[in-house]
């Protein structure tokens, strides 16, 4: 188990940035645009050609060629939903909110 993990805080910075943070109280930023490349949802993943459902994907291997990132309101992030103890729900001015980022996949975008 890492010793960042669970994060003590998430917090909403902007519709642009949330601030994470860990159980070690480092702190990290992350983009909306980060989050919304990497939506761990099945929709998402399968548009970037991602057709592992098994395991979030990786940021490191993602070739990241979503054309839907460069609209401006789906990167605005609308709301943080907790799920559960384990993960965060972003909901986005699309509309869109099916993606679940777990805390290990937190940690994964930050350390990428
Ligand atoms: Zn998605």
């Amino acid at each position: 188990m890492n010793s960042k993990l669970p994060p003590k805080e998430i917090r909403k910075l902007s519709e642009h940035e949330i601030q994470v943070t860990w159980a070690d109280n480092s702190i990290n930023q992350i983009t909306s645009e980060v989050l919304r490349k990497l939506c761990p949802c099945a929709v998402c993943k399968a548009e970037r050609g991602d057709t592992s459902h098994e395991k979030p994907l990786s940021p490191k291997k993602s070739s990241l060629s979503i054309v839907e990132s460069t609209r401006e309101e789906s990167v605005e992030l609308k709301t943080i939903r907790g799920v559960g103890n384990y993960a965060i729900a972003l909901e986005w001015g699309d509309r869109h909110d099916d993606g679940i980022y777990t805390w290990p996949y937190l940690l994964e975008l930050v350390q990428s």
